[in-house]
C-alpha cells in the first residue's frame, strides 16, 4: 500500500515538473539514462553517452526558441545545474588515480574496520566448492542460456541395469515390518546383498572395485530404495556420502586407498564417520575431542603417534562399523612435528578393534531402527598414518569435510527425501481414487484435490532440483550453496508431502503393521530434517550466510582486496559494485512496473514468463542484498530472520530454475505444463512473500519503505497457484497417466504380493474401467430403488440379476472390489505381538539420571 502511494506521489511530482519546466524531452532524457543503467553500461561508456545526451538535451531550448516549437519549455536552471554537476562527477570518477586517492583508499580504511573477523573454519567453508547457478541468481541478470546449455543428466546402460537388476531385487527382498518391528535390523541376507552387490561402493572408483557411478545414478538408486523404505535408503546413503570412502578418494594416501577402498568396495569393511558429540552438534567445529601427538608403543616398538580421547553420538552405522572415520582437534604440545601446537581439526581412520575404542551400542531413531549409535575412546593410541592423507593433512579436516559436503549434501538427503515423496504421491493418487466416501473417490473432493496438488507440485520440484543439481555435479561442479538449499528445502517439502500423504490416507496411514506403507516414512522425516546441518540452522545461518559472500559478484573480491590491502583491486571491485547496485535498483523498478514482460530470455515457448519473473526477482533480490549488507554489515549475520528470508528468496529462484531446466531436460512434455506452472508459480509467490516480509522487518523503516518503492512499486502482484490449476495436478495422479509415470519414475512399483505400490497401481488401472459400471449400478439401480443391497457385493449381485450389468462386468467388479478391500484393510494384533521382542526399560543405559531398575 505504502509502495503504491509513493509511486503515485512520485508520478504526480514528475507530472508537475514536466508541466512546469519540463518537456517530453526531459522524459526522453530520463528514459535514456535509465535504459543505460538497466543495460549496465561500463562507467566510461555511460559517461560518454551521458555527455552526448546532456548536450542534446540542453541544446534543445535553443532549437526550440529558434524554431518556435510550441510544446517545448526549456528545462529549469536548477535541474540543468544538477545534471552538469553530475556529468562533472562522472568524468572525475573515470580518472582512476584521483578516484583511488579521494574515495577508494579512505573507504578501504573504514571498510577494514567494519570487516567482520573470520575464523579459519569460516574461511575454509567459504573456499569450499564452486559457485554455479546460485552465482548467476546473485547477478540480477541470470544468463539462462548457460543453464539451458548444460547437458541433461542420463544413466549409462550399466547404471540403468543396476537400477533394473540389483535395486529391484533388493527392494523385493526387503520386508519393512519384519525389519522395523520384529528384528530392529535388516536380516543377514539383506546386509550381504547390500555389501556384496556394490550398494556401498557407488562412489568408489572402478580401479578399486567400486561402481564409480555418476552423481545422477547414485541419486536415482537412492530414490528407488527410498520409495521402498527409508531405512534401506538411509543405510545405503551413508557409506556413499561424506565419510571414509569419500575422504579417502579425495585426500587419502595411495597406501590408504589401496588398503581400504577395495575392502570397502567388497563390503569387507563397513565404515562410519564420527563428528557429532554431546557438546558439539550444530557447532561441530567446536568439537572437544582431542588427538595429542606423543610417543607410545605400537606393535612392540615406540613410535610418534596420536593419543585420542573422544565421545561421539548419533553416528550412523557405528554399531556395526569395522572402520571409524573420526574428527578430532589435533595438538602437538611437545612440538614433535613442528612449531605449531594447535594443529586444528583432523580426520583419521581407526579400525574397530583398536584398544580403547568403545563401540557397539545403539540409539533408537524414531522407530526406524537403522544402525546408529554412540562411540567413545579413552587414550586410544594410533600411528600418525591413520590420519586421512597422512601427517601432512593434519589440521586439514574441516576443509576436507566442508569441501566434500558440497557434493554429498546435494545427493543423499535430497534423493532419499524425493524417493519418499514419490512413494507418498504415487500411493496417495491411487489410494484416494479407490477409496470412496459419499459415493465418490475421496481424491475428487476439492479439499483432497488441493492436498494432492501440493504433493504433486512439491514432488516435481524436489525431483527437478535433485536431478538437475546432480547433473551439474557430473559436469564438474561442487555447488556448496545449492547443497544447503537442497538440504533445507527438499527435506522441508518432503516433510509436507509425508504429512499430506498421511492426511489423505486417513486411518489407513496411522495403523502400523505389514499393510502400512506410509507410517515409517512419516516417522523417519525428522531424521532428514536434523542430519547434515539441522534445518533451522541451515536456513538461518548457512544458505544466505554462505551464499551472500560466495556468490555475490563483488563482495568476496572486496573482502579479499581489503585483507591484502590491494587498493587497485578494491577500487575496481568497489566501483563495479556501486554500478551493479544502481543498475539493479533500476532493473528491479522497471521490471516490477512492466511485470518483466519485455525482459529478454531464451525462446522457450510456454514457460517464457517464468524465466522473466526469475530475472525480475533476481534484480530485486540483488538490490535488497546490497542495501542490507551496506546498512547492516556484519550485523546481518546476527539478524538470522532477515538473512533466512533472503536465503528463501534465493532458494525459490533456484528451485524454480531447476523446475524449468528439468522440464527442458525431459523434452518439454506439454502434459507436464500444469505442474511446471504450479511449481514455478508457487516458488515465485514464496519469493515475493519472503521479500515482502524482509522489507517489512527491515530495521530501518525509512530505507525499507524506499526499497519497497523500487521492488514493489505496484504492490505485490504475484498470486499463489489457483484451485483450477491444482485440479489438473490432482487429476494427473488420480489416473494412470504418463505424467504420473514421469513424476514417479524410479518408484518400486513391481506387481507382486509384497509390494503395496504395485498393487495400488493395478487397482488404479482397474478403477478406470470399473467406474462407468459402478455408475450404471448407482443410477439405474440404487437411485431408482431397484437395488436395495447396502454392500457392494450385494449390489453387484442384484445388478446382475436385474440385467443392469453383464456377467463379465460383474466378475470384473467383484475382482476389483476384492482387491480394493484388501488394499483398504489394516492390521490388528494381540497386545503381546505389538511389544517388540526383548525390549524392556532395562535396555536403556540410564533414563534421566535413573539407572535401569532403580526406582526414581
Ligand atoms: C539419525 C541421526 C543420524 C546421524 N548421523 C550422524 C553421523 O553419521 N555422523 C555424525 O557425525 N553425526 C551424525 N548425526 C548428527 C547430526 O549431524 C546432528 O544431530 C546435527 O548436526 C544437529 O546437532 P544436534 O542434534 O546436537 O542439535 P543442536 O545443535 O543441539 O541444535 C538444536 C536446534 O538448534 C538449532 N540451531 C543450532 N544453532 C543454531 C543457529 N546458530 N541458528 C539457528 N538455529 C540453530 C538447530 O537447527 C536445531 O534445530 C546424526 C544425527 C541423527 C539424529
Amino acid at each position: 500500500m505504502l509502495g503504491a502511494t509513493l509511486v503515485i506521489l512520485s508520478l504526480i511530482a514528475l507530472a508537475w515538473y514536466v508541466a512546469k519546466v519540463g518537456t517530453m524531452f526531459t522524459l526522453l532524457f530520463i528514459g535514456a539514462v535509465a535504459y543505460m543503467t538497466y543495460k549496465r553500461l561500463p562507467l566510461i561508456a555511460f559517461t560518454i553517452v551521458f555527455t552526448l545526451l546532456l548536450a542534446a538535451y540542453t541544446a534543445l531550448p535553443w532549437i526550440a526558441v529558434n524554431t518556435a516549437m510550441p510544446w517545448h519549455t526549456p528545462a529549469s536552471g536548477v535541474w540543468q545545474g544538477f545534471l552538469w554537476l553530475m556529468l562533472a562527477g562522472l568524468w572525475l570518477l573515470n580518472i582512476r588515480p584521483l578516484r583511488k586517492a579521494l574515495i577508494s583508499r579512505p573507504f578501504l580504511k573504514a571498510y577494514m574496520r567494519l570487516l567482520p573477523s573470520m575464523s579459519q573454519t569460516e574461511k575454509e567453508a567459504l573456499d569450499a566448492g564452486t559457485v554455479w547457478w546460485d552465482g548467476e541468481l546473485f547477478t540480477g541478470k541470470p544468463r539462462f542460456e548457460k543453464l539451458l546449455a548444460s547437458k541433461a543428466p542420463q544413466l549409462t546402460a550399466e547404471e540403468q541395469a543396476f537400477i533394473d537388476g540389483p535395486c529391484e531385487e533388493l527392494c523385493r527382498m526387503y520386508d519393512d515390518w519384519d525389519i522395523t518391528h520384529r528384528r530392529a535390523d535388516m536380516p543377514p541376507k539383506v546386509w550381504d546383498y547390500l555389501k556384496t552387490r556394490g550398494f556401498f561402493a557407488m562412489i568408489i572408483p572402478k580401479k578399486y572395485g567400486g561402481l564409480e557411478f555418476s552423481a545422477y545414478a547414485h541419486s536415482c538408486v537412492l530414490v528407488k530404495l527410498a520409495s521402498r523404505a527409508g531405512l534401506l535408503a538411509a543405510t545405503t546413503a551413508v557409506p556413499n556420502s561424506l565419510g571414509p570412502a569419500e575422504l579417502l578418494n579425495h585426500y587419502g594416501t595411495e597406501e590408504q586407498k589401496d588398503h581400504y577402498l577395495p575392502r570397502l568396495a567388497r563390503g569387507e569393511e563397513v565404515p562410519c564417520f564420527a563428528l557429532t558429540g554431546p557438546r558439539a552438534g550444530s557447532d561441530a567445529a567446536a568439537l572437544p575431542d582431542t588427538g595429542i601427538v606423543c610417543k607410545g608403543q605400537w606393535q612392540g616398538r615406540e613410535i610418534v603417534g596420536l593419543r585420542l580421547n573422544f565421545n561421539k553420538r548419533y553416528i550412523t552405522l557405528a554399531p556395526i562399523a569395522t572402520v571409524v572415520g573420526l574428527a578430532f582437534r589435533m595438538f602437538d604440545p611437545d612440538k614433535l612435528l613442528g612449531d605449531k601446537s594447535d594443529l586444528g581439526i583432523t580426520c583419521a581412520l581407526i579400525p574397530r578393534n583398536t584398544p580403547g575404542l568403545s563401540i557397539g551400542r545403539r540409539h533408537f531413531p524414531l522407530n526406524v531402527p537403522f544402525q546408529n549409535g554412540p562411540l567413545s575412546g579413552k587414550d586410544v593410541f594410533v600411528p600418525l598414518d591413520t590420519i586421512i592423507g597422512g601427517p601432512k593433512m593434519a589440521g586439514q579436516g574441516w576443509r576436507m569435510l566442508v569441501e566434500q559436503l558440497s557434493v554429498g549434501r546435494c545427493i543423499s538427503l535430497p534423493s532419499n527425501t524425493t524417493g519418499g515423496a514419490k512413494l507418498g504421491v504415487f500411493a496417495s493418487g491411487a489410494y484416494t481414487r479407490i477409496r470412496r466416501q459419499f459415493n465418490m473417490p475421496v481424491g475428487k473432493f476439492e479439499g483432497v484435490e488441493a492436498v494432492l496438488a501440493r504433493m504433486v507440485g512439491y514432488t516435481y520440484t524436489m525431483d527437478a532440483a535433485r536431478s538437475v543439481t546432480a547433473g551439474a555435479i557430473d559436469g564438474g561442479e561442487k555447488p556448496s550453496v545449492p547443497s544447503a538449499m537442497l538440504k533445507y528445502h527438499i527435506t522441508e517439502m518432503g516433510r509436507q508431502v509425508a504429512s499430506d500423504a498421511m492426511d489423505v490416507h486417513g486411518g489407513k496411514g496411522i495403523q502400523l503393521g505389514p499393510r502400512n506403507y506410509l507410517g515409517r516414512n512419516y516417522q523417519v522425516v525428522p531424521v532428514a530434517i536434523t542430519v547434515e546441518g539441522a534445518n533451522i540452522l541451515t536456513r538461518s545461518l548457512i544458505i544466505f550466510g554462505q551464499g551472500a559472500i560466495r556468490c555475490h559478484p563483488f563482495v568476496l573480491r572486496e573482502m579479499n582486496a581489503a585483507r591484502t590491502k590491494n587498493v587497485d583491486e578494491f577500487d575496481s571491485a568497489l566501483f563495479g559494485h556501486i554500478g551493479f547496485t544502481i543498475s539493479n535498483a533500476v532493473r528491479s523498478f522497471v521490471m516490477a512496473l512492466t511485470h518483466a514482460r519485455f525482459t529478454r530470455v531464451p525462446d522457450v515457448g510456454d514457460t517464457k514468463r517464468y524465466y522473466q519473473h526469475i530475472v525480475r526477482f533476481s534484480a530485486s533480490f540483488a538490490f535488497a542484498v546490497d542495501v542490507a549488507m551496506l546498512t547492516l554489515g556484519g550485523y546481518l549475520k546476527k539478524k538470522e530472520n532477515l538473512s533466512a528470508r533472503l536465503g528463501d528468496v534465493l532458494s525459490s529462484m533456484y528451485l524454480a530454475s531447476m523446475v524449468l531446466k528439468h522440464h527442458e531436460n525431459q523434452g518439454r512434455p506439454a502434459e507436464d505444463l500444469p505442474i511446471v506452472e504450479w511449481a514455478c508459480r508457487n516458488q515465485m509467490y514464496r519469493a515475493q512473500e519472503q521479500l515482502h516480509d524482509f522489507l517489512r522487518n527491515f530495521p530501518n523503516r525509512f530505507l525499507g519503505g524506499c526499497l519497497r518503492v523500487l521492488i514493489f512499486p505496484g504492490g505485490r502482484s504475484y498470486f499463489a497457484p489457483s484451485d483450477r490449476l491444482g485440479r489438473q495436478l490432482a487429476d494427473a495422479v488420480l489416473n494412470p497417466t504418463e505424467v504420473r509415470d514421469r513424476l514417479c519414475k524410479f518408484v518400486y512399483r513391481t506387481l507382486e504380493p509384497g509390494n503395496p505400490l504395485g498393487l495400488l497401481q493395478e487397482a488404479l488401472v482397474m478403477a478406470q474401467s470399473a467406474e462407468p459400471i459402478e455408475k450404471r449400478i448407482r443410477v439405474d439401480g440404487v437411485k431408482t430403488g431397484k437395488i436395495t443391497a447396502l454392500d457392494v457385493p450385494g449390489q453387484i449381485a442384484q445388478a446382475r440379476e436385474l440385467g443392469i450389468i453383464s456377467e463379465t462386468e460383474a466378475a470384473g467388479l467383484r475382482e476389483y472390489d476384492r482387491k480394493v478391500m484388501e488394499l483398504l484393510s489394516v492390521d490388528d494384533f494381540e497386545t503381546h505381538e505389538m511389544a517388540a521382542e526383548g525390549t524392556d526399560s532395562g535396555g536403556a543405559r540410564e533414563t534421566f539420571g535413573v539407572a535401569p531398575g532403580q526406582v526414581a
